[in-house]
């Protein structure tokens, strides 16, 4: 499959209001009119072009959405204050009260928690499978399913989710398949494999620069129109509005994710190899170990890699801590949550971004207290980092050099 998002990205041309080389920011919370015609028929969702009020849309909002329906390869996507802003808004417009979500057991935290929690309070009930068995998804279809929803690569085990088979069964029962593409923006393209609807925490690799949080959903244009729509969209109406400013300042980071996908996904491999050949348990699905490494090659956008996430067990939650203080104290990156750094960032997912999965579901599904997941960053010299890592791991006594 040659699909090249970048270029994509690449072919769109903005100018600003005086031939700037950026699109200016529309700093207006609303808009004026030259007839009141017009406005009525904005109201109704009859005037293409015009602008009504910023939580309905916005130039620069409008502008960063194109650019990521291009990227993503849908006709139109909406921009949120966040990725949750995103998820729930995506959500609740896909399903009234009554219906059910088939849900992979493996997504992030907080999407977890709002299908287990909130949504239940809407009459919106969830089943949890393990969506790398295509039968347990089958079998936890209902006559009231709407949607599957999954993470093309999962938050926190890098499970790969086969959006392949996940789509032809959606079609067979007539439901949406919803996929969180996060972790894997430009190296997987989930329209293509058969989604009809893509969601993005901009926050991450997307933006880049941990300074804002940001969400998106793309999807058809009558879609997106709905999320918007004044009476019941849900976008519009519970109001996870992106401020303008965000909007321009990820749109100019969105240029550069090529590039830096590219070199997240190499250190990644190689610290991911360097990781196994040691001995630990690496999770990477670059990894040929890894149980989806043939599906995410098979899905995959060859040139951007396997993606900048990875996971090792270090045997105890204590020494996940003391290994990850350590590295943070020589500089090798932070002990943070969130992921698409610069800089490495390391957390330990059971205590942190997975807290609100109990315990015991933690287990069955394989997320250990030892289990540190890693977003690795744009490091120049890999190798020198490696060797750095590799001398705390052996102070805090979770590698032996010498059985290495
Ligand atoms: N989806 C995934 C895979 C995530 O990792 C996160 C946050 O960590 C979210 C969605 C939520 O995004 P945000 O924090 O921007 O609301």
């Amino acid at each position: 499959m040659k699909y090249k998002p970048a270029d994509r990205i690449q072919d769109l041309q903005y100018f600003g209001e005086f031939g700037g080389v950026n699109p200016s920011i529309s700093d207006s919370s609303t808009y004026t009119f030259l007839s009141a015609k017009t406005m009525f028929d904005t109201f109704e969702g009859n005037a293409e072009g015009c602008y009504l009020y910023s939580r309905h849309s916005s130039p620069s909002n409008l502008y960063l959405g194109e650019a990521l329906a291009a990227m993503e390869g849908t006709e139109a996507a909406n921009v949120a204050a966040s990725g949750m802003g995103a998820i729930t808004a995506a959500l609740l417009q896909l399903c009234n009260a009554g219906d059910h979500i088939v849900c992979s057991r493996t997504v992030y935290g907080g999407t977890y928690a709002f299908l287990k929690n909130f949504a239940p309070k809407f009459g919106i009930e969830t089943t949890f499978v393990d969506v790398t068995n295509p039968e347990l998804v089958e079998a936890a279809v209902q006559k009231n399913t709407k949607v599957i929803y999954c993470e093309s690569v999962s938050n926190p085990l890098l499970e790969i989710a086969d959006l392949e088979i996940l789509s032809r069964i959606s079609k067979v029962h007539d439901l949406k398949l919803v996929v969180d593409n996060t972790f894997s923006p430009l190296s997987i393209t989930p329209i293509k494999l058969g989604a009809d609807v893509v969601i993005h925490s901009l926050t991450k690799f997307i933006n880049g620069s941990s300074d804002t949080v940001g969400g998106v959903v793309c999807g058809t244009k009558e879609f997106i129109n709905d999320l918007r729509n004044v009476n019941d969209g849900a976008a519009m109406l519970l109001g996870p509005t992106m401020d303008s400013f965000r909007a321009a300042s990820i749109l100019k980071n969105l240029r550069t994710l090529h590039i830096r996908m590219k070199q997240h996904s190499h250190n990644a491999m190689y610290l991911a190899k360097k990781f196994q050949e040691d001995g630990f348990k690496t999770v990477y699905p670059g990894l040929k170990s890894h149980s989806g490494h043939e599906t995410f090659r098979r899905m995959m956008n060859e040139s951007y890699g396997f993606g900048g996430m990875l996971t090792i067990d270090v045997g105890s939650l204590d020494k996940a801590n003391e290994l990850m203080e350590l590295m943070q104290e020589r500089n090798l990156g932070y002990l943070a949550v969130s992921l698409g750094f610069y800089k490495t960032l390391f957390s330990a997912p059971g205590t942190s971004t997975s807290s609100e999965i109990p315990i015991e579901e933690q287990k069955e599904m394989g997320l250990s207290d030892g289990l540190i997941r890693f977003s690795i960053g744009l490091d120049n010299d890999i190798a020198r980092t490696y060797e750095m890592m590799k001398e705390c791991m052996v102070k805090v006594g979770v590698l032996n050099t010498e059985l290495v």
